[in-house]
């Protein structure tokens, strides 16, 4: 069958660290496990061993007939041919215990893939990717440095990332350009800031306006870069140079902001929280 690119195809041949991920999940045998991007199986078949039933979602066709017809299924298996950044993790999960979302993620989709998510984590437990490393750099990187971003932020206020240990470009075929890492992300069951959790679904999407305008334009200061959401008197309320750049504020400094935005666009004369 052959190695599609634009589906980021590098399949896991290493059979240590398989086990290193695998243990790394330590799946009970009715967890909910949803694997995306399974492949040829490297994964999803010592995982199913492990489980009661597991499914997973595969947006090459060829490869998604291989899984379904493979004895190795053995009727456990359940395979939803689909884009992951269109699969709606919320539907999935129905009624049922959180997923727990596994995967050896295509490179060219894992940044929106993890904002996809974000705005399913209510269904999610916890979970467990293969990524590139200069992802997880950005993921795991504390304010002022040049990983920090909108990624980041967005990830700290929602959920607790952790970098489990790196995968050398030798253990995939074909192997790819970069370094990968492990990560495990938990998503919190409460906002982590008390603010945002205050302000709800409304909170929420200002929090992502006000993120996605401060690093728009990384080298602009917030006064110019949240010029349509906040003037500098609001910055300055919310105890905030307005001449920094977004690269400096703590994810907690982004909830205040959010949440000043979103009470002066509803009412002008409301105190900084
Ligand atoms: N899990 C396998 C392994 O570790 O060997 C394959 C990993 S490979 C890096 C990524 C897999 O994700 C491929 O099987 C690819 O076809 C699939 N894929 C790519 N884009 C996808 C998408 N948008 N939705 C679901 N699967 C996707």
């Amino acid at each position: 069958m052959p190695v599609r690119k634009r589906f980021g195809q590098h399949f896991l041949h290493d059979p240590a660290v398989i086990r290193r991920i695998l243990d790394s999940i330590a799946p009970l045998r009715e967890d909910r496990v949803v694997e995306i991007g399974p492949g040829r199986g490297a994964l999803t078949w010592p995982l199913l061993q492990m489980l009661d039933a597991l499914q997973v979602i595969e947006i090459d066709r060829d490869l998604a007939a291989g899984l379904r017809t493979d004895s190795r299924g053995g009727g456990k298996l359940q395979v939803h041919v689909q884009d992951a950044l269109r699969m709606d993790f919320t539907a999935l999960r129905g009624t049922g215990a959180p997923l727990r979302i596994v995967g050896n993620l295509p490179y060219n989709i894992s940044t929106p893939l993890m904002f996809h998510l974000l705005e399913h984590r209510a269904a999610i437990a916890d979970m467990h990717f293969m990524l590139q490393k200069e992802v997880v750099d950005r993921i795991v990187a504390e304010p002022g440095g040049k990983d920090y971003g909108r990624l980041g932020v967005m990830l700290a206020v929602h959920a607790q990332a952790t970098r489990l240990f790196d995968v050398g470009r030798g253990s995939f075929k074909p192997a790819p350009k970069v370094t990968s890492s492990v990560l495990r992300l938990r998503p919190a069951i409460e906002p982590r800031f008390e603010g945002l959790k205050a302000l709800g679904a409304e909170g929420d999407a200002a929090l992502k306006r006000v993120v996605a305008a401060a690093f728009s334009q990384r080298r602009k200061t917030l006064r110019n870069s949240l010029l349509e959401l906040l003037d500098s008197t609001e910055i300055e309320a919310c105890g905030i140079d307005p001449q920094l750049r977004p690269e400096v504020l703590a994810p907690a400094q982004f909830v205040q902001l959010a949440a000043r935005y979103l009470r002066s666009s509803r009412s002008a004369a409301a105190p900084c929280r």
